[in-house]
């Protein structure tokens, strides 16, 4: 079991100056919260914690991350607060334990391949600071190393995970050494048989190999140098896992693996590397079809490099890679988008960037006398730009940052989205407008009823959820327009002769769309509908097909139109700057002429004139209204309604129409009825020419006897 002395003795090893007091009380308090708590192993707890703040010390880190090391399952698995730690060993080392706790409480219940990269992703980015990715990776490692005490199944499970996301992690962070023990501790328990013939294979060999190596790099540098060639030389043995990746691509037998050695030759020229590689063939004979030229064909992440396999001195065949020292910087920094690149994603460039300067810190750190001054350049946001979600059945899902339920509504399925009325977030109801953060488990709450509407477009970041619900209101859009414009045939023809349903079925309003060049009646209906057709047209030419005399069209429409030609001419009403726009009047409003009125602008269908008073109207989006103006005619005529409550009197009918032909009001419509507390209500449907020849006649009837109240309607 490692000590606190050895713990010490590493740190001062390499940071004589450092104050080492933070890692032993850190050592003293792990102690007591963990006492009496037993690994599987059968070791004290503490052990564990002790182990991981040694990896971390072997890996030169600052003093505050051994103490988070030290520290690291206290919060989880003892009576320690975070607060407490906060308090005796300062917010820092409170942060990464934070951090790494987080992470540890987080179920990646999902296996799936394409799922490992975003966790990856998830847990750099809940790492604001990198010192929480190097613990939980401590940690990992040598939870590995005591993986032997789980029962099998565990022990694949864990192994499976950490083959998936750590030890990628760990190439990502520039920790090769570390990749490679946690690959080939996981080979070992996923694959144990294979394991064990790899090794024997390997150990059988190993100092004949390793004469072997150095052999090789001599031949290799002398006879580059007998031809000007300066080059650099180098040589190492693959570890068990990418020997295994090779038997698993080739389908080989682990004896059949004969370059389990791979030589690195670094010239300074292009030029100088296709004249080694012909100097390696002309000593060595290359294995045919192994040859591969990523210089002239570069790999898809810029990686570069002449790859051969020969036949070497004793008849070993062995992988020869060569490059120029620029491509060998290349291949080196960009190892973060190597990785990706065979596991088949494409690298985003901008990954590529974070990561090679990652890379670069990491080792400018190795060579730092003073850690601490090297970690505070790296506490920030690996990807300021995206958060990480899950969903309810833990896929974790990527979206930009300022996300809403409405994105991660759009990104399960288009029906969600136009149905996502809210969402629960970690358990909690949230609103549309909540921004996702990462590490959240997000659940959307779906209504039959709820449906997308202009203001999401605001809240929604993703394309997908924006194209989607533009979509949607499109079609939204048309769909009213169809029925608008239907219902505006309708009445129409209505007293024509013509009926609009059997003209429908027989096709021939198909054939008028088809003349006026539309796809379909829909098209043509969500035109009229839209007001770019006149209705008038459609129904001459039905008239015109079905053999009927052009007749003078009547009906709603064709005096609306007759009305709109007049105020062309500059009566009724005027909207400023605006020709030639169809004007309608507000059915919740009903405006008159005198009336202070504002016209709103319908998607399509012109203006509506409503009172300003409206309650639509203060509602509505004010970059949408316009001012018009009423422009009066004698001759026009408006329609009101009133509703008209008395006493049930003998007479009063007759005396209220009586007031309204003394005002030459014409009553269009009149209905009538008695209450069972014998009280008549009457509606009307006069014409007035404004809204001051109104105010008289509703004046007039108020002063009659037994009226209770005039409302207009
Ligand atoms: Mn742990």
């Amino acid at each position: 079991m490692i000590r606190l002395n050895d713990i010490t003795r590493e740190i001062l090893s390499y940071h004589p100056k450092a104050d080492i007091t933070l890692v032993e009380k850190a050592y003293v308090y792990s102690a007591k919260v963990h006492q009496g708590q037993i690994r599987l192993s059968g070791e004290p707890y503490l052990s564990h914690p002790l182990e991981v703040a040694h990896i971390l010390a072997q890996m030169k880190m600052d003093v505050v991350c051994i103490t988070a090391g030290l520290l690291h399952d206290t919060i989880e698995d003892t009576v320690a607060t975070l607060e407490e730690i906060e308090r005796l060993f300062g917010s820092e080392t409170a942060r990464i334990v934070d951090g790494v706790t987080k992470i540890s409480k987080i179920q990646f219940s999902s296996r799936e391949q394409r799922q490992a990269e975003n966790i990856r992703k998830m847990i750099l980015a809940m790492s604001t600071d990198i010192r929480v990715i190097l613990v939980k990776l401590a940690d990992r490692l040598h939870n590995m190393t005591t993986l032997g005490y789980h029962t099998p199944e565990k022990q694949r499970l864990i192994a499976r995970e950490t083959l998936d996301i750590y030890a990628p992690l760990a190439g990502r962070m520039g920790i090769y050494w570390m990749k490679s023990r946690l690959e080939d501790l996981c080979l070992y328990y996923l694959e144990p048989a294979i394991y064990t013939r790899i090794k024997e294979e390997i150990a059988r060999k190993r100092g004949e190999r390793e004469r072997f190596i150095q052999e090789v790099k001599d031949t290799i540098s002398k006879k580059l140098q007998e031809h000007g060639i300066q080059a650099t030389v180098k040589g190492r043995h693959k570890h068990f896992y990418s020997i295994y990746k090779k038997m698993r691509e080739q389908n080989l037998e682990p004896n059949q693996v004969y370059d389990v050695v791979a030589f690195r030759v670094i010239v300074n020229s292009i030029k100088e590397c296709y004249e080694a590689l012909g100097h390696i063939h002309a000593m060595w004979k290359p294995v045919p079809g192994r040859f591969k030229d990523y210089i002239s064909m570069p790999k898809p992440n810029m990686y570069q490099s002449l790859h051969t396999t020969v036949v070497g001195p004793v008849g070993e065949i062995m992988e020869v890679q060569i490059r120029t020292w620029e491509m060998d910087t290349v291949a080196e920094q960009g190892i973060a988008a190597h990785w990706k690149y065979k596991e088949g994603f494409s690298a985003k460039e901008s990954d590529e960037k974070q990561f090679s300067w990652l890379r670069q810190l990491l080792e400018y750190h190795q060579s730092l006398k003073d850690p601490v001054e090297f970690l505070e350049s790296v506490r920030m946001d690996l990807f300021p730009n995206e958060v990480y979600v899950f969903t309810p059945k833990g896929e974790v899902k990527e979206f930009p940052k300022g996300a809403t339920p409405i994105d991660f509504a759009y990104s399960i399925h288009s029906e969600v989205g136009h149905h996502c009325m809210g969402a629960k977030v970690n358990g909690k109801m949230v609103s549309l407008k909540y921004q996702l953060k990462t590490g959240d488990m997000v659940e959307i709450i779906t209504s039959p009823k709820a449906h997308p509407s202009k203001d999401w477009l605001e809240l929604a970041k993703t394309a997908r959820a924006r194209n989607r619900i533009r979509q949607w209101i499109n079609k939204q859009e048309r769909e009213e327009s169809i029925t608008l414009g239907k219902a505006i045939l309708e009445r129409e023809v209505s007293g024509s002769g013509l009926n609009l349903p059997n003209v429908i079925k027989s096709e021939i309003l198909e054939e008028v769309a088809k003349e006026l060049s539309f796809h379909s009646v829909e098209d043509l209906l969500a035109q009229i509908g839209f007001g770019k057709i006149s209705p008038r047209q459609v129904i001459g030419r039905l008239r015109t097909k079905l053999g009927l005399k052009e007749e003078r069209a009547s009906g709603f429409v064709s005096k609306l139109v007759h009305k709109l030609k007049r105020r062309k001419e500059g009566k009724g009403i005027e909207v400023r700057g605006v020709g030639d726009m169809l004007v309608r009047f507000a059915n919740c409003c009903h405006p008159l002429p005198g009336e202070d009125v504002v016209g709103y602008i319908t998607r399509g269908r012109g203006i509506t004139v409503h009172n300003k008073g409206c309650k639509q109207i203060l509602n509505a989006d004010p970059d949408r209204l316009v001012d018009i103006t009423w422009s009066g005619s004698e001759e026009d005529v408006y329609l009101a309604k009133l509703r008209i409550t008395s006493l049930d009197r003998k007479g009063i009918l007759a005396e209220i129409s009586s007031i309204m032909a003394k005002r030459d009001a014409n009553i269009i419509q009149a209905e009538v009825k008695t209450t069972s507390d014998k009280k008549g209500i009457a509606l009307f449907t006069v014409e007035v020419k404004d809204y001051n020849h109104l105010q008289d006649i509703v004046e007039s009837i108020k002063r009659l006897k037994s009226i209770l109240m005039v409302e207009r309607v």
